[in-house]
Protein backbone atom coordinates (compact mmCIF):
# COMPACT_ATOMS: atom_id res chain seq x y z
CA UNK A 1 0.00 0.00 0.00
CA UNK A 2 1.17 3.78 -0.82
CA UNK A 3 0.91 5.87 2.46
CA UNK A 4 2.90 8.98 2.69
CA UNK A 5 6.36 8.35 3.73
CA UNK A 6 6.27 9.18 7.76
CA UNK A 7 8.50 12.20 8.20
CA UNK A 8 7.34 13.42 4.99
CA UNK A 9 5.01 16.18 6.78
CA UNK A 10 5.08 19.94 6.67
CA UNK A 11 6.83 21.48 9.37
CA UNK A 12 3.90 23.38 11.34
CA UNK A 13 4.91 26.78 11.96
CA UNK A 14 6.12 27.41 7.96
CA UNK A 15 6.01 30.08 6.23
CA UNK A 16 6.38 30.93 2.36
CA UNK A 17 8.02 34.65 3.69
CA UNK A 18 10.18 33.69 5.71
CA UNK A 19 12.12 30.89 3.20
CA UNK A 20 14.19 34.10 1.94
CA UNK A 21 12.57 33.82 -1.75
CA UNK A 22 11.24 37.20 -3.95
CA UNK A 23 8.68 36.81 -5.80
CA UNK A 24 7.92 33.50 -6.38
CA UNK A 25 5.12 32.94 -3.96
CA UNK A 26 2.56 32.44 -6.90
CA UNK A 27 4.76 29.58 -8.38
CA UNK A 28 5.37 28.29 -5.08
CA UNK A 29 1.76 27.87 -4.29
CA UNK A 30 1.21 26.20 -7.92
CA UNK A 31 4.05 23.85 -7.20
CA UNK A 32 2.80 23.05 -3.81
CA UNK A 33 -0.57 22.47 -4.73
CA UNK A 34 0.41 20.44 -7.41
CA UNK A 35 3.24 18.43 -6.53
CA UNK A 36 3.16 18.34 -2.29
CA UNK A 37 -0.81 18.50 -1.19
CA UNK A 38 -0.68 14.55 -1.45
CA UNK A 39 1.73 14.34 1.58
CA UNK A 40 -0.29 16.27 3.90
CA UNK A 41 -3.34 14.26 3.52
CA UNK A 42 -4.36 12.79 6.21
CA UNK A 43 -3.62 8.90 6.87
CA UNK A 44 -5.58 6.83 4.39
CA UNK A 45 -7.08 9.10 2.29
CA UNK A 46 -3.88 8.53 -0.34
CA UNK A 47 -4.77 4.86 -0.10
CA UNK A 48 -8.76 5.82 -0.71
CA UNK A 49 -8.03 7.87 -3.61
CA UNK A 50 -5.95 5.31 -5.06
CA UNK A 51 -3.44 8.20 -6.04
CA UNK A 52 0.26 8.16 -6.05
CA UNK A 53 2.75 11.19 -4.56
CA UNK A 54 3.98 13.13 -7.34
CA UNK A 55 8.11 11.55 -7.09
CA UNK A 56 9.54 14.31 -9.65
CA UNK A 57 9.37 18.37 -10.17
CA UNK A 58 11.51 20.39 -13.17
CA UNK A 59 11.82 23.32 -12.56
CA UNK A 60 12.73 25.81 -15.38
CA UNK A 61 13.86 29.35 -16.43
CA UNK A 62 16.59 31.81 -16.69
CA UNK A 63 19.23 31.19 -14.65
CA UNK A 64 20.29 33.21 -11.32
CA UNK A 65 16.45 33.18 -10.63
CA UNK A 66 16.11 31.49 -7.31
CA UNK A 67 15.41 27.34 -8.47
CA UNK A 68 18.18 26.15 -6.30
CA UNK A 69 17.10 28.32 -3.69
CA UNK A 70 12.93 27.08 -4.08
CA UNK A 71 14.53 23.33 -4.28
CA UNK A 72 16.37 23.51 -0.99
CA UNK A 73 13.31 25.61 0.85
CA UNK A 74 10.89 22.89 -0.57
CA UNK A 75 13.20 19.95 1.27
CA UNK A 76 13.37 21.82 4.36
CA UNK A 77 9.70 22.37 4.24
CA UNK A 78 8.76 18.74 3.30
CA UNK A 79 11.41 17.98 6.27
CA UNK A 80 13.44 16.03 4.06
CA UNK A 81 16.79 14.71 4.65
CA UNK A 82 19.38 16.79 3.50
CA UNK A 83 19.04 17.18 -0.39
CA UNK A 84 21.56 15.74 -2.21
CA UNK A 85 22.65 17.98 -5.15
CA UNK A 86 24.03 17.08 -8.24
CA UNK A 87 24.73 18.72 -11.57
CA UNK A 88 24.40 17.28 -14.73
CA UNK A 89 27.80 17.52 -16.02
CA UNK A 90 29.32 16.29 -13.19
CA UNK A 91 27.10 13.17 -13.86
CA UNK A 92 29.00 11.87 -16.93
CA UNK A 93 32.23 10.51 -17.26
CA UNK A 94 34.34 9.56 -19.29
CA UNK A 95 34.68 5.98 -18.37
CA UNK A 96 32.17 3.11 -19.32
CA UNK A 97 29.65 2.41 -17.31
CA UNK A 98 30.69 5.38 -14.63
CA UNK A 99 28.18 7.79 -15.24
CA UNK A 100 25.56 4.94 -14.81
CA UNK A 101 27.30 4.00 -11.51
CA UNK A 102 26.89 7.86 -10.36
CA UNK A 103 23.31 7.68 -10.94
CA UNK A 104 22.62 4.36 -9.02
CA UNK A 105 24.73 5.90 -5.97
CA UNK A 106 22.42 8.84 -5.62
CA UNK A 107 19.52 6.97 -5.05
CA UNK A 108 21.11 3.91 -2.50
CA UNK A 109 20.93 5.91 0.60
CA UNK A 110 17.06 6.34 -0.24
CA UNK A 111 16.87 2.57 -1.22
CA UNK A 112 18.74 1.54 2.07
CA UNK A 113 16.79 3.44 4.49
CA UNK A 114 13.44 2.13 3.00
CA UNK A 115 14.51 -1.29 2.94
CA UNK A 116 15.41 -0.96 7.09
CA UNK A 117 12.07 1.31 7.97
CA UNK A 118 9.70 1.06 5.15
CA UNK A 119 6.90 3.62 4.68
CA UNK A 120 8.80 4.87 8.27
CA UNK A 121 11.63 6.18 6.19
CA UNK A 122 12.42 9.86 5.96
CA UNK A 123 12.02 11.62 2.29
CA UNK A 124 14.70 11.69 0.29
CA UNK A 125 15.31 14.59 -2.34
CA UNK A 126 17.66 14.47 -5.19
CA UNK A 127 18.09 17.83 -7.08
CA UNK A 128 19.58 17.67 -10.41
CA UNK A 129 21.08 21.41 -11.68
CA UNK A 130 21.44 21.35 -15.48
CA UNK A 131 19.39 18.16 -16.08
CA UNK A 132 19.76 19.57 -19.78
CA UNK A 133 23.30 18.13 -19.65
CA UNK A 134 22.56 14.42 -19.47
CA UNK A 135 19.81 14.77 -21.82
CA UNK A 136 21.26 15.78 -25.03
CA UNK A 137 17.90 14.41 -26.77
CA UNK A 138 18.20 10.66 -27.13
CA UNK A 139 19.66 9.53 -29.95
CA UNK A 140 20.26 12.45 -31.40
CA UNK A 141 23.98 12.56 -33.82
CA UNK A 142 24.78 15.54 -30.81
CA UNK A 143 26.50 12.90 -28.79
CA UNK A 144 27.56 10.13 -30.83
CA UNK A 145 29.33 8.50 -27.38
CA UNK A 146 25.79 7.33 -26.59
CA UNK A 147 26.86 8.03 -22.55
CA UNK A 148 23.82 10.62 -22.35
CA UNK A 149 21.62 7.72 -23.39
CA UNK A 150 22.26 5.20 -20.71
CA UNK A 151 22.27 8.00 -18.55
CA UNK A 152 19.02 8.87 -18.75
CA UNK A 153 17.95 4.99 -19.33
CA UNK A 154 19.57 5.03 -15.57
CA UNK A 155 17.88 7.72 -14.29
CA UNK A 156 14.06 6.66 -15.95
CA UNK A 157 14.97 2.92 -14.45
CA UNK A 158 15.96 4.40 -10.85
CA UNK A 159 12.59 6.69 -11.15
CA UNK A 160 10.17 4.07 -12.13
CA UNK A 161 11.47 2.07 -9.47
CA UNK A 162 10.66 4.86 -7.11
CA UNK A 163 6.85 3.40 -7.29
CA UNK A 164 7.74 0.77 -4.85
CA UNK A 165 9.72 3.14 -2.50
CA UNK A 166 7.80 6.50 -2.09
CA UNK A 167 10.44 8.60 -0.44
CA UNK A 168 12.29 10.21 -3.04
CA UNK A 169 11.52 13.17 -4.72
CA UNK A 170 12.99 13.96 -7.47
CA UNK A 171 13.88 17.99 -8.47
CA UNK A 172 15.26 18.44 -12.39
CA UNK A 173 16.25 22.07 -13.08
CA UNK A 174 17.12 23.71 -16.02
CA UNK A 175 17.48 26.67 -18.18
CA UNK A 176 16.75 24.92 -21.59
CA UNK A 177 13.48 23.14 -21.47
CA UNK A 178 13.46 21.92 -25.22
CA UNK A 179 16.77 20.36 -24.62
CA UNK A 180 15.04 17.91 -21.84
CA UNK A 181 14.68 13.99 -22.65
CA UNK A 182 10.22 13.81 -23.00
CA UNK A 183 10.46 10.54 -21.24
CA UNK A 184 11.56 12.15 -17.96
CA UNK A 185 8.83 14.49 -18.19
CA UNK A 186 5.93 11.98 -18.25
CA UNK A 187 3.76 10.78 -15.23
CA UNK A 188 5.43 9.48 -13.08
CA UNK A 189 8.70 11.14 -13.52
CA UNK A 190 9.30 14.68 -13.45
CA UNK A 191 5.44 15.55 -14.08
CA UNK A 192 5.22 18.94 -12.75
CA UNK A 193 6.57 21.79 -14.62
CA UNK A 194 6.99 25.26 -13.20
CA UNK A 195 8.49 28.02 -14.75
CA UNK A 196 10.45 30.25 -12.46
CA UNK A 197 10.91 33.24 -14.89
CA UNK A 198 12.51 36.57 -14.39
CA UNK A 199 10.77 38.50 -11.14
CA UNK A 200 8.39 42.08 -11.86
CA UNK A 201 9.19 44.37 -10.06
CA UNK A 202 7.12 43.53 -7.24
CA UNK A 203 9.31 40.47 -7.05
CA UNK A 204 12.12 42.48 -7.81
CA UNK A 205 11.30 44.82 -4.30
CA UNK A 206 10.83 41.94 -2.41
CA UNK A 207 14.40 40.11 -3.36
CA UNK A 208 16.04 43.43 -3.18
CA UNK A 209 14.51 43.81 0.38
CA UNK A 210 16.00 40.53 1.77
CA UNK A 211 19.86 40.57 0.57
CA UNK A 212 19.27 44.16 2.26
CA UNK A 213 18.35 42.93 5.38
CA UNK A 214 21.45 42.21 7.21
CA UNK A 215 22.45 46.30 6.25
CA UNK A 216 19.16 47.89 7.11
CA UNK A 217 18.89 46.17 10.29
CA UNK A 218 22.16 46.90 11.07
CA UNK A 219 21.99 50.73 9.78
CA UNK A 220 24.33 50.62 7.47
CA UNK A 221 21.72 51.95 4.30
CA UNK A 222 21.61 55.37 3.90
CA UNK A 223 18.10 56.69 4.11
CA UNK A 224 18.05 57.80 0.84
CA UNK A 225 18.36 54.62 -0.70
CA UNK A 226 14.73 53.94 -2.13
CA UNK A 227 13.76 49.94 -2.57
CA UNK A 228 11.15 51.07 -4.87
CA UNK A 229 13.28 52.95 -6.97
CA UNK A 230 15.49 50.55 -7.40
CA UNK A 231 12.91 47.96 -8.38
CA UNK A 232 12.06 50.26 -10.96
CA UNK A 233 15.14 50.67 -12.48
CA UNK A 234 16.18 46.94 -13.08
CA UNK A 235 13.87 45.86 -15.09
CA UNK A 236 15.52 42.31 -16.52
CA UNK A 237 17.81 41.82 -13.64
CA UNK A 238 17.63 38.38 -11.86
CA UNK A 239 17.70 37.75 -8.31
CA UNK A 240 20.89 36.97 -8.28
CA UNK A 241 21.87 39.98 -10.26
CA UNK A 242 19.77 41.65 -8.15
CA UNK A 243 22.21 40.19 -5.25
CA UNK A 244 24.94 41.30 -7.37
CA UNK A 245 23.74 45.09 -7.56
CA UNK A 246 23.09 45.01 -3.74
CA UNK A 247 27.41 43.58 -3.69
CA UNK A 248 28.54 46.22 -6.01
CA UNK A 249 26.62 49.11 -4.21
CA UNK A 250 28.41 47.74 -0.86
CA UNK A 251 31.83 47.82 -2.37
CA UNK A 252 31.51 51.15 -3.77
CA UNK A 253 30.48 52.51 -0.23
CA UNK A 254 33.30 50.64 1.26
CA UNK A 255 35.64 52.42 -1.92
CA UNK A 256 34.89 55.68 -0.22
CA UNK A 257 36.26 54.83 3.26
CA UNK A 258 39.40 52.68 2.27
CA UNK A 259 41.78 53.98 -0.24
CA UNK A 260 43.35 50.58 -2.19
CA UNK A 261 46.19 49.50 -0.95
CA UNK A 262 46.04 51.12 2.40
CA UNK A 263 44.70 49.00 5.23
CA UNK A 264 45.19 51.26 8.39
CA UNK A 265 42.81 52.91 9.78
CA UNK A 266 40.35 51.33 8.40
CA UNK A 267 38.67 49.93 11.39
CA UNK A 268 38.18 53.48 12.67
CA UNK A 269 36.91 54.88 9.63
CA UNK A 270 34.40 51.53 8.51
CA UNK A 271 32.07 53.16 11.43
CA UNK A 272 30.56 55.80 9.11
CA UNK A 273 29.86 53.35 6.30
CA UNK A 274 26.36 54.00 4.79
CA UNK A 275 25.49 52.67 1.42
CA UNK A 276 23.93 54.96 0.14
CA UNK A 277 22.00 56.24 -3.25
CA UNK A 278 24.66 57.34 -5.35
CA UNK A 279 26.24 53.65 -4.58
CA UNK A 280 23.62 51.70 -5.99
CA UNK A 281 23.74 54.31 -9.27
CA UNK A 282 27.31 53.65 -9.54
CA UNK A 283 26.53 50.07 -9.20
CA UNK A 284 23.67 50.18 -12.10
CA UNK A 285 26.37 51.61 -14.66
CA UNK A 286 28.50 48.15 -13.22
CA UNK A 287 26.07 45.26 -13.15
CA UNK A 288 23.94 44.65 -16.29
CA UNK A 289 21.51 41.96 -17.05
CA UNK A 290 22.14 39.48 -19.18
CA UNK A 291 18.37 38.23 -20.25
CA UNK A 292 15.88 40.04 -21.63
CA UNK A 293 17.44 42.95 -22.77
CA UNK A 294 17.21 42.56 -26.68
CA UNK A 295 13.14 42.00 -26.55
CA UNK A 296 13.28 44.94 -24.52
CA UNK A 297 14.81 47.03 -27.00
CA UNK A 298 12.33 45.61 -29.92
CA UNK A 299 9.08 47.21 -28.06
P1 LIG B 1 21.02 28.51 -12.13
O1 LIG B 1 20.10 28.19 -13.25
O2 LIG B 1 22.18 29.39 -12.53
O3 LIG B 1 21.42 27.34 -11.29
P2 LIG B 1 19.09 29.27 -10.12
O4 LIG B 1 17.80 29.69 -10.71
O5 LIG B 1 19.21 27.95 -9.50
O6 LIG B 1 20.23 29.52 -11.19
P3 LIG B 1 19.87 30.28 -7.57
O7 LIG B 1 21.12 29.49 -7.47
O8 LIG B 1 18.71 29.83 -6.77
O9 LIG B 1 19.46 30.41 -9.08
O10 LIG B 1 20.15 31.81 -7.26
C1 LIG B 1 21.45 32.31 -7.06
C2 LIG B 1 21.43 33.35 -5.96
O11 LIG B 1 20.70 34.49 -6.40
C3 LIG B 1 20.69 32.89 -4.73
O12 LIG B 1 21.54 32.24 -3.81
C4 LIG B 1 20.16 34.20 -4.16
O13 LIG B 1 21.15 34.88 -3.45
C5 LIG B 1 19.86 35.00 -5.39
N1 LIG B 1 18.46 34.84 -5.83
C6 LIG B 1 18.03 34.34 -7.01
N2 LIG B 1 16.70 34.36 -7.11
C7 LIG B 1 16.24 34.87 -5.95
C8 LIG B 1 14.94 35.12 -5.43
N3 LIG B 1 13.83 34.87 -6.15
N4 LIG B 1 14.85 35.64 -4.19
C9 LIG B 1 15.95 35.91 -3.47
N5 LIG B 1 17.20 35.69 -3.90
C10 LIG B 1 17.37 35.19 -5.12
Amino acid sequence: SKRPAANAIIQPNFKFEDMGIGGLDTEFSAIFRRAFASRIFPPGLVDKLGIQHVKGILLFGPPGTGKTLMARQIGKMLNAREPKIVNGPEILSKYVGQSEENVRKLFADAEKEYKEKGEESGLHIIIFDELDAICKQRGSSRDSTGVSDSVVNQLLSKMDGVDQLNNILIIGMTNRLDMIDEALLRPGRLEVHMEISLPDETGRRQILKIHTTKMRENKVMASDVDINELAALTKNFSGAELNGLVKSATSFAFNRHVKVGTVAGVSNDIDKLKVNRQDFLHALEEVKPAFGVNEEELT
